[in-house]
């Protein structure tokens, strides 16, 4: 499996200060397999070494993998088309999750890219209720009340790139917000 990508973009998540300190963790699925971020390190200094293997029952095959693999392999067993997962804490989207509020899709790019969001109710971090709940959403960008967000996609890229449109369509309604 090449992680090329898949350290790249965790690299870019980190970058772009979507992700601090250990926070936020990503998954890829090949077949029967995925492979995860481990837990307590940075995603801006991943190697290709550090990568975790499962496999979709929650087998680890290498490496101490993020407390929310739970999650990941959720997301896995109940969409098929599903190849990707980003789990962030960005800024603007983690603060919005605090209220009761919902975002505008501001853009045409918001409106193509993000579609719709879907809202979840707060579960404690790495708990099986948080993963039912996020597994269970239609939609492939996901708030997590008083927690973060997460982005699906059928690759990588996919998921990334709605992670950085959700972030900034929550910046933009802030924005918007402060302007009235
Ligand atoms: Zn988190």
């Amino acid at each position: 499996m090449d992680l090329t990508e898949f350290i790249k973009i965790c690299r870019l998540l980190y970058d772009r200060k979507y992700v601090v300190g250990s926070g936020g963790n990503v998954s890829i699925r090949d077949g029967n397999l995925i492979y995860i971020t481990p837990t307590g390190l940075s995603l801006g200094f991943l190697t290709k070494e550090d990568i975790c293997i499962a496999d979709l029952n929650g087998n680890i095959i290498k490496g101490k993998p993020t407390s929310e693999l739970n999650m990941h392999l959720k997301i896995y067993q109940n969409k098929d088309l599903i190849n990707a997962v980003v789990h962030t804490h960005s800024m603007y989207c983690t603060a919005f999750s605090t209220l009761d509020k919902k975002l505008k899709l501001v853009t045409p790019e918001a409106e193509m890219v993000v579609k719709k969001i879907a809202y979840v109710d707060y579960f404690p971090c790495g708990s099986l209720e948080l993963a039912e709940n996020v597994s269970k959403c239609l939609e492939d960008s996901i708030i997590l009340k008083n927690h973060g967000i997460v982005t699906l996609g059928k690759d990588i890229t996919e998921a990334y790139i709605k992670t950085e449109v959700l972030e900034e369509v929550a910046q933009l309604n802030y924005i918007m917000n402060n302007l009235k």
